[in-house]
Formats: structure tokens, sequence, C-alpha cells
């Protein structure tokens, strides 16, 4: 099946902005806290970082106040999202902000630089913060695309070529935010590990998995 990137496309657009979700950091102006999400956001349920993030940047709400907090102190925040390294990566991800005037930068070479931050939250940033054209890969999305073409898909699925040119041609030059915010919903509502295809909206005419599933 030929994928038709256009309808697809124009179909999560639409997704999106009908089942947008609200959470503190996609709309907030600060860029050290949209940063901070991010991070806390890897490997994480979202729900559990609302109150994380929300505790973190009111009581640290510079990248200053944050590197020069007590580590236990960020411990105890980040506690209950498992990953105990996390609060040292952050406190030194804070530390290295701080010591740039809170100026992240701008371009994915130099923000991947900065302490923790790996490709996905580096692209991510860079999309949802920074106005920049990026091309979000999680687990979720390449789930998504290996359904859409009907390949099976491992740990290594999301380093290879054909995956990141697909995810790469399915993202738009124009509303890239709200293509890759639909992107990230749809692949945890609805193409999710269990996969509500009877109710999506890309379906049988548009994913081979879909069609093979509706079939049945
Ligand atoms: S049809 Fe099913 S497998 Fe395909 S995108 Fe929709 S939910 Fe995912």
């Amino acid at each position: 099946m030929d994928l038709d990137v256009k309808k697809i496309r124009k179909i999560l657009l639409k997704w999106g902005t009908e089942n947008y979700k609200e959470y503190p950091w996609r709309s907030t102006e600060n860029k050290w806290h949209a940063l901070l999400a991010e991070m806390l956001l890897q490997r994480t349920r979202v729900k559990s970082v609302v109150p994380v993030y929300n505790d973190l940047i009111e009581k640290y709400p510079e990248p200053i106040d944050f590197a020069n907090a007590p580590l236990a102190k960020i411990e105890e925040i980040v506690y209950s999202l498992g990953l105990p390294a996390r609060a040292v990566t952050l406190k030194n991800l804070a530390t290295e902000i701080a010591l740039i005037n809170g100026q992240i930068p701008l371009s994915f070479d130099k923000i991947t630089k900065l302490p923790g931050v790996g490709s996905y939250v580096g692209a991510a940033w860079l999309s949802f913060h920074a106005g920049k054209k990026n091309v979000i890969v999680d687990a979720n999305v390449v789930r998504w695309i290996c359904r859409l073409v009907d390949r099976k898909c491992d740990a290594e699925t999301r380093r290879k070529k054909w995956l990141i040119e697909l995810a790469t041609i399915l993202t738009p030059n124009q509303r890239v935010k709200d293509y890759n915010y639909a992107v990230l919903d749809f692949t945890m509502e609805i193409c999710a590990k269990k996969p509500l295809c009877e109710v999506c909206p890309i379906g049988a005419k548009l994913c081979a998995y879909g069609q093979k599933k509706l079939k049945q």
C-alpha cells in the first residue's frame, strides 16, 4: 500500500485540533520550564509529570535557583517518577543553562550537547518551544509508522534510515508544532499499544495494519 502522506497529515492535524491536550508546559512561554518538562517526560507517564513539574517550577523558577538547590530536595521531588539519577542530570543541566544566562541554544547540534539532552528532547524542545521544524521519533511514533506500512519494529527500528525518512516525509513544513503534538497524543490514545483501529480516523484505507485488522 502506498502511503498517502498528505491525507494522513491532514487527518492528524484535524484530530489534533479536536483532541488537543492542555498540559502546563505546552503553553508556557518560559523556555527553561519547557526544557525541564521535556526532560521529565522521558520514559514517564504524562500524568505523573504534571505535579512534579508544577512543584519544581514553583520552588525553583529560574535555572540558577535550580542549580543552587540542594540535590536532596530535587531528588525528593522527582522521586515519584523513578529514575533517581535524573535529579543529578537536571541539576547539571540547570547549572549549564544558568552559565549561559538562560539562553538555550536554538540549534539541534548545540542543544544536544547540553547535559542529559538527547536527540528526542532536543527535537521536541526545538519543535514545540522554538518554532523550528524537527522530527519527533519516540517509541510510540515508531510503532505507529511501522503499522502504517506493516513492518515489524524492535528496539533498533527508531535508528533505521527508512523509519527516519518516513517520519521526516510525514512531518509538514507548516504547523509542525500542531502536527507533532497531534502525533504524540494520537499515538498515545488511538494508535496505542493496543490500537483502536475501529475508531481510528486513519483506518483501513490509509494504514496497512488497520486494513489487515479491520478485514478480519
Ligand atoms: S488503523 Fe489502527 S494501526 Fe492504523 S493508525 Fe489507526 S489505530 Fe493505528
